[in-house]
């Protein structure tokens, strides 16, 4: 690892094709380097000097949390299918057969979670909105084209198709001329979460571009401007020594001046992403724009499954003047058998770091499912009348009428979402199964002449937007 002296002040990436000229490249046996170079082909991989140089303990790999979530992995695919995909690869080089099988495998990784494309997308004029989705009544997610790549990919990420040319199923907006109109049209919109991708990928000039709009007196019901970013983790030079980053926090402090809370809502994975002092001099720099910084991530199998690296992160964060907000489930979406965790084994996990930290750390909730309804929290594990249940509430749903409405699950040591419960007491539904078929739920749905909301198949009904993440 470097000296804190030597820390890159350049941004720069490393992907498939240049992987092999990074120093540390030597330092991965035949076996790792061949992983990369396969599984990368399927889900995507970029990283940059400064999470190589400073977040990764290249003397654990390849069992260091930061390696893991840098870098494809062998067992991220089935043995069989990895041996075909090596087979063309390395040996056969057939670009097309390469293409096809990559596709395939792809497909049945479920590349849009439930309801993304389906579900949340607004219409107008019978036109689908490019770049937004409003699946909770009061937040508008944005999705601007320039900020739709990230400083490094997680090996985890749901929006691994925006990464890997998937068009399709891409969200993405050029300019924010439709976000701004849909906005004046929606009084009851509070929030717009910026995402991607990462915003914080563009320059500030052109974050200026999609922020300085939504301050018009227009809009002056839109309290809230959300930015989900990883940046904070993986490049904190962002917001110190970039040749923009004293722009970057005029802009916040714009925002903050224009009476509105902008909220960064920072990606984390693991406490080593915060102990560096550049990453605790951006938090600061941040804070002390008058924006507030929320700390969130995903629990992932082979990461973070440490209590005491959750509450290191918690208190290192809080002192700092962030908030704790999130511990989320990992989604149902690419090499999700490899990160996965059992729901019973998450809430242990969030429980045993929950009981280490202040009170000021306890902002944070989870584990939560970003599923289909909604976000749904585990809140224990319970026994009534001799049967061990999940407690369960939603904190945000489709429905409105449905959040903080306890429900419970029958106990199930290996069920890892919430598709995979079934509904306590002998019922055959949850409740919230019930509204939806009963045809009369108050769902919100995205205004104009919206795509009506029907039942997603049982298989895909799980997951959806959001951490985020970025
Ligand atoms: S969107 Fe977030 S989780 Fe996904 S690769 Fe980018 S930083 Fe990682």
């Amino acid at each position: 690892m470097t000296t804190p002296d030597a820390l890159p002040a350049k941004f720069k990436p490393y992907t498939r094709q240049s992987i092999a000229t990074a120093r540390q490249w030597q330092w991965m046996s035949p076996d790792l380097q061949e992983a990369v170079q396969v599984v990368s082909h399927v889900l995507p991989f970029r990283t940059n000097e400064y999470v190589m140089e400073q977040l990764i303990d290249w003397n654990r790999i390849p069992d260091d949390p930061i390696y893991r979530l840098t870098f494809p992995h062998r067992d991220m695919l089935p043995a069989k299918e990895y041996e075909q995909l090596r087979d063309l690869v390395l040996y056969k080089k057939d670009d097309a057969a390469i293409a096809k099988l990559v596709h395939d495998i792809r497909m049945r990784m479920n590349p849009h979670p439930a309801g993304q494309m389906t579900h949340n997308v607004p219409r107008v004029n019978d036109a689908p909105l490019k770049g937004l989705q409003h699946k909770y009544k009061e937040t508008v997610l944005f999705f601007p084209s320039a900020g739709q790549t990230c400083h490094a990919y997680c090996t985890f990420c749901f929006r691994w198709p925006q990464f890997v040319g998937m068009d399709d199923m891409k969200f993405d907006a050029r300019e924010c001329t439709e976000l701004v109109a849909y906005l004046a049209t929606h009084p009851d919109v509070t929030d717009v979460l910026i995402t991607g991708g990462d915003p914080m990928i563009m320059n500030t000039r052109s974050l200026t571009e999609f922020i300085e709009p939504l301050l018009a007196p227009e809009l002056a019901h839109i309290q809230n401007i959300r930015i989900g970013t990883k940046s904070v983790a993986y490049w904190p030079q962002r917001y110190v020594s970039d040749k923009d980053s004293d722009d970057l926090l005029r802009l916040f402090e714009k925002v903050v001046r224009a009476g509105k809370n902008l909220a960064i809502m920072g990606h984390y994975n693991h406490a080593v992403e915060l102990r560096s002092s550049i990453a605790q001099q951006a938090v600061k720099r941040i804070v002390g724009t008058g924006a507030t910084l929320r700390m969130q991530g995903p629990l992932i199998r082979h990461i973070n499954e440490d209590p005491h690296s959750w509450a290191e992160l918690w208190t290192t964060g809080v002192r700092l003047g962030a908030i704790p907000y999130y511990m989320f489930v990992e989604r149902d979406t690419g090499p999700r058998e490899y990160f996965s965790l059992p729901l019973a084994r998450a809430h242990e996990i969030f429980q045993s770091a929950y009981s280490m930290v202040s009170g000021l750390s306890r902002t944070v909730r989870g584990p939560s499912m970003s599923a289909f309804p909604g976000k749904v929290v585990i809140d224990g594990v319970v026994t009534i009348n001799g049967e061990k249940l999940f407690a369960l509430q939603f904190l945000q749903a489709r429905n409105p009428a449905w959040v903080r409405r306890p429900f419970f699950a029958k106990y199930d040591p290996d069920a890892t979402w919430l598709d995979h419960l079934k509904p306590a007491f002998g019922r055959k539904k949850f409740f919230f199964e019930a509204d939806a078929d009963s045809g009369d739920a108050d769902f919100h749905v995205p205004a104009g002449r919206v795509t009506p909301i029907v039942q997603a198949p049982r298989d895909r009904r799980a997951s959806d937007s959001q951490p985020d993440a970025a």
